[in-house]
């Protein structure tokens, strides 16, 4: 099993990548953004919660996103292995991540997308225009960009105190960036083999 988080601020553009990984390495994309704004659309009692906290650029209580994890993964076997994106997004959520995975080969790699924050702030903007996602807005993407240092960029020292952590440029072209995961990849998929 090949399981990958990728990691990053708001807007490093971690959906996109996830995307293209999907494709080439047929891992289950694991996308707690989306699964959140699913149970939105439902209006699920989580997804009234979470649209109130999601809206103000706050993070969903952790116990909750850990039981919505911990239920994706045990209805989703994979034998290839799962990309994570979005979660951790603190340190508890992190370690749950560990005990979920230990059966499971655990965390392979943790790609972290590294993205100046004018970069972030532009892209964030523009996909609030064009995807009307109703966190794009210039309040919100301050809170968020505050609470992504605040809670989860202590994740970066965490994963590479395990020696997991590999960290790539975001902000060039999403070929050039893809072209670095890639190289990360293959050698991890050769080295399984
Ligand atoms: P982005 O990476 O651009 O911030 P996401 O789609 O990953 O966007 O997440 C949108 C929002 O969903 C977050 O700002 C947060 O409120 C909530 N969310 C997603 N994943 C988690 C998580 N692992 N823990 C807590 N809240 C989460």
């Amino acid at each position: 099993m090949l399981n990958v988080v990728i990691f990053g601020a708001p807007g490093c553009g971690k959906g996109t990548q996830s995307e293209l990984i999907v494709e080439k390495y047929h891992l289950s994309h694991i996308s707690t953004g989306n699964v959140l704004r699913t149970e939105i659309e439902k209006k699920t009692e989580l997804g009234k919660l979470a649209r109130k906290l999601i809206e103000t650029g706050q993070l969903v209580p952790d116990d909750l996103i850990i039981k919505m994890l911990s239920d994706i993964l045990k209805s989703n076997p994979n034998k290839q292995g799962f990309i994570f994106d979005g979660f951790p997004r603190t340190i508890a959520q992190g370690n749950a991540l560990g005990q979920l995975l230990d059966d499971n080969g655990g965390i392979a790699v943790v790609l972290n997308l590294d993205v100046e924050e004018k970069i972030l702030i532009e892209r964030l903007l523009k996909r609030g225009e064009e995807q009307n996602r109703h966190d794009d807005t210039p309040e919100t993407i301050q809170n968020r960009l505050k609470v992504y240092k605040d809670q989860t960029e202590p994740l970066i020292a965490y994963y590479k105190k395990q020696g997991k952590l590999f960290t790539i440029k975001g902000s060039y072209s999403v070929e050039d960036v893809f072209e670095s995961i890639k190289e990360i990849l293959d050698r991890l998929v050769y080295q399984n083999k």
